[in-house]
C-alpha cells in the first residue's frame, strides 16, 4: 500500500497516516531525534524503518548517533538494522563510518560481527586497529582473555596489520591492570617482536601495584638490561614512579567534611568520598574496578546497603568504589614501595563494606593496610583485620 502511494507521488501526509496504522509513530526526523535523545533505541529503529518506507533520507550524523546509542545499550538486533540501513543509504561509507559500525558491534559484545566488518572494510586506518584492540582487551576483561588474544594474533597474522609497540604497551596495561599479570607476561612472550623497555616497565609497575613482587623484580631486571637509565634506587625498591602532573596539582586541596589523609613519600593527599579531582583519578578508579573483579572471584559481595542513594545495583557498586578510604588505598598502591604498608587516616568511621573490601584487598595485593578511623586503628593483613570485625 505504502509503496503504491509513493510511486504515484501521494502527498507525504497521506503516506504518514497510512504508515501509522501499525505503529504509534508517524515517521518523522523529529520523532527519530527525540527518541535518540531519550535513548529509546528500539523505538528509534522503528521510526528509522518508517522513514525508509517513506523515503525520507536520514543524514550521517543521525546514523552515527543511533550507532552510539545501540552500542551504549548493547542492542545487537537494532545495531544490525542500523548497519543495514547505513550500508544501503549512505554507501560508499568512509573508513571513519566503518570504524563507528565496528565500535557499535564491539560495544554490543559481538566479536563475530565486528570481525566480519573488519574483514570487509575497503580500507583500514589506525583508529580501526585501535578500536579493535581496545575492545578486545576489554572483552578479555570479562573473563575471556584467551579469545581476545587469539583475535589479536589472527589480526596481525591474517590481516597483515602490524601493531606498533605502543599498542602492545596498551594491551599489556589492560590485561595487567585487572590483575592478570601472568597472562600479561605470556602475552609479552608471544609478541612477534622484541619487547621494549616500555613493555617491561609497564608490567613491572603493574606487578608492584598488584603485589606480585617476584614477577615485578624479574621485569625490573629486564628493564635494567634494556635501558639502565630507567632504573634508579626508587624503582629498585619497588616504587611506581610519580607522574609530573601529580606534583603540579599538589596545591589543590579541598577542605571538606569527610576527608582522608594519605602520606606518600612525605606528600599528603586528601580525599573526599566520590572525589574525582585527583590528577591520577583515572588510574585510581581503573585500579579499583580491576580489583573489584578479582575481589568478586575471591568471594566479595558488595554490601550496597551502605549506599543510601536511590540508584541501580551497578551504580551502587560504583558508589562504594568511590568511598574515600578506598581511593586513598588505591592511590597508596599506585605510589608506594611494593613491600611497604599503606597508611590512611580517616576522620569518619570506616563503613562495613569498605572494611570487608580492604580485608580482601590486603590479601590480593599482599600488602599491609593500616587505617586509622574516627574510633580506632585497623590493621588489614592477609585477609584479616586486627579489630576482628568488632569496632
Ligand atoms: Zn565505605
Ligand atoms: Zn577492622
Amino acid at each position: 500500500m505504502v509503496g503504491s502511494h509513493l510511486s504515484s507521488n501521494a502527498n507525504p501526509d497521506g503516506v504518514s497516516a497510512e504508515a501509522s496504522n501499525d505503529s504509534p509513530y508517524r515517521g518523522t526526523l523529529e520523532e527519530l531525534d527525540s527518541l535518540c535523545v531519550e535513548g529509546k533505541v528500539k523505538e528509534a529503529v522503528e521510526v528509522l524503518n518508517l522513514l525508509e518506507k517513506l523515503r525520507i533520507p536520514v543524514d550521517l550524523p543521525r546514523y552515527l548517533l543511533l550507532m552510539r546509542q545501540c552500542g551504549e545499550t548493547k542492542s545487537l538486533t537494532e545495531a544490525k538494522i542500523v548497519h543495514r540501513h547505513a550500508i544501503q543509504h549512505l554507501s560508499p561509507l568512509k573508513v571513519s563510518s566503518y570504524n563507528k559500525i565496528l565500535e557499535m558491534y564491539l560495544e554490543c559484545g559481538s566479536v563475530d560481527d565486528a570481525l566480519s566488518i573488519f574483514n570487509n572494510m575497503p580500507e583500514r586506518n589506525l583508529t580501526t586497529w585501535d578500536t579493535m584492540i581496545t575492545h578486545l582487551a576489554k572483552n578479555g576483561m570479562l573473563g575471556d582473555i584467551d579469545e581476545g588474544m587469539l583475535h589479536f594474533e589472527s589480526m596481525s597474522k591474517d590481516y597483515g596489520i602490524v601493531p606498533s609497540m605502543a599498542h602492545f604497551v596498551r594491551v599489556v596495561d589492560m590485561i595487567g591492570s585487572i590483575g592478570h599479570l601472568d597472562e600479561a607476561f605470556e602475552f609479552i612472550e608471544k609478541m612477534p617482536m622484541e619487547p621494549s623497555a616500555d613493555i617491561w616497565e609497564t608490567l613491572m609497575n603493574l606487578c608492584r601495584v598488584h603485589g606480585n613482587t617476584g614477577l615485578g623484580d624479574r621485569c625490573a631486571e629486564l628493564v635494567e638490561q634494556l635501558d639502565p637509565s630507567r632504573v634508579n634506587d626508587q624503582s629498585k625498591a619497588g616504587l611506581v614512579p610519580p607522574k609530573a602532573s601529580d606534583l603540579t596539582k599538589e596545591g589543590e586541596k579541598k577542605k571538606l567534611a569527610s576527608k582522608n589523609l594519605l602520606e606518600v613519600r612525605s606528600r599528603v593527599h586528601e580525599y573526599r568520598a566520590g572525589d574525582t579531582s585527583h590528577p591520577e583519578n583515572d588510574k585510581i578508579y581503573a585500579l579499583l574496578r580491576g580489583l573489584k573483579a578479582q575481589m568478586k572471584e575471591a568471594g566479595y559481595i558488595p554490601e550496597t546497603k551502605f549506599v543510601l542513594h536511590d540508584i541501580d545495583q551497578e551504580g551502587k557498586e560504583e558508589a562504594l568504589l568511590a568511598h574515600s578510604e578506598r581511593l586513598a588505598v588505591a592511590y597508596g598502591l599506585l605510589s608506594s614501595s611494593a613491600r611497604s604498608p599503606i597508611r590512611v587516616i580517616k576522620n569518619l568511621r570506616v563503613c562495613g563494606d569498605c572494611h570487608t573490601a580492604l580485608k580482601i584487598i590486603s590479601k590480593l595485593v599482599g600488602r599491609e593496610l593500616i587505617i586509622r578511623d574516627a574510633k580506632r586503628f585497623h590493621h588489614f593483613k592477609d585477609g584479616l583485620c586486627s579489630c576482628r570485625d568488632y569496632w
